[in-house]
């Protein structure tokens, strides 16, 4: 072992309590830290890495805190919903981890993809694709607690990546604010992608939600061309799309809801994960 290895082997402070499998290359992996982090927000991410065994090196990669719903394990656990990429640099490493192994947790939590101040009259629709479904998780009984109606949309290749699937069912029988609708891919059935629902007008026609800017907030995370991020012109703030009729310039151009930033609050928030 070099002694860069070494080091940063020395810096692991954090096990993995448990990892459950979800799908083929799938899986929800619970983290122990060796000290609680503190200042947890729904919708934080932290920092994880591992050595690489060929340069020594330690490689970092973000990942969302998620939350199975009626959890009842210890509160300072991490629950990570992570996809193994097999042409990645950390995933190919962390999946052939096994329980009680070590890992560094960068002891912090991170990330403004946050909720606003929650009202009563306000409409939050939490929007992902694949893992991104993981910081909607920590966020969805905040927001039916709080809110008058909740849209949890996620879209996966294939039903078997649904990893909460059952428990959002579950939860959203007992809470009739709750509307839960998965969309799949890859399974023969018609095609349906998260941005038609709103270029196409399926959210309100078929399920009757309404979207203003006056009392909704869409939170979009995952896949970026689901998300369309827009470049700004920075002298005028005009934005251009590269992607079209990604989800941004559908609630910017068809509903008026405007991107927020920390001192332009706005009604759309995104985190695109690569
Ligand atoms: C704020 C933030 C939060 C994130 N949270 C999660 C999370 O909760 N779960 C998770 O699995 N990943 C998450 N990611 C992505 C994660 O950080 C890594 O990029 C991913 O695990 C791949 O790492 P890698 O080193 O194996 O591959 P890399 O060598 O970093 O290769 C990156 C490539 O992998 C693909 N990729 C990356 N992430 C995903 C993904 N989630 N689904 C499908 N393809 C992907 C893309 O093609 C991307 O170009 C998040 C990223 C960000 C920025």
């Amino acid at each position: 072992m070099s002694t860069e290895t070494a080091k940063s082997k020395d810096a692991y402070n954090a096990t993995i309590a448990r990892i459950t499998p979800v799908a083929d290359g799938l899986s929800l992996f619970l983290l122990e830290p060796d000290r609680p982090i503190d200042g947890r927000l729904p919708g934080h991410y932290v920092s994880i890495g591992l050595t690489d065994p060929d340069s020594g090196k330690l490689i970092r990669r973000p990942y969302s805190l998620s939350q199975s719903l009626g959890s009842t394990c210890d509160p300072n656990l991490l629950e990570l919903l992570i996809i193994h990429v097999p042409e990645g640099e950390l995933t190919p490493l962390l999946f052939n981890l096994t329980e009680g192994d070590r890992l560094f947790l960068r002891p912090k939590m991170l990330g403004s993809y946050l909720l606003p101040k929650l009202d009563p009259d306000m409409s939050i629709i939490l929007a992902s694709t694949g893992t991104g479904v993981a910081p909607h998780m920590t966020m969805l009984e905040t927001c039916v607690e709080a809110c008058r109606q909740v849209v949890l949309m996620e879209c996966v290749r294939y039903s078997a990546e649904l990893a909460y699937a059952n428990q959002i069912q579950a939860y959203a029988t007992g809470h009739p604010n709750l509307l839960y609708l998965p969309l799949v891919t890859r399974e023969g059935g018609p095609k349906r992608y998260i941005q038609e629902f709103f270029s196409e007008g399926i959210l309100e026609q078929e399920h009757g939600i309404q979207i203003d800017a006056t009392h909704t907030h869409v939170f979009a995370c995952g896949n970026p061309a689901m998300i369309g991020i827009p470049r700004e012109d920075r002298k005028t703030g005009a934005l251009s799309f590269e992607i079209q009729n990604g989800l941004i310039e559908t609630l910017i151009q068809k509903y008026g809801l405007s991107i927020h930033k920390p001192r332009r609050p706005g009604e759309i928030h995104f985190e695109k994960y690569w």
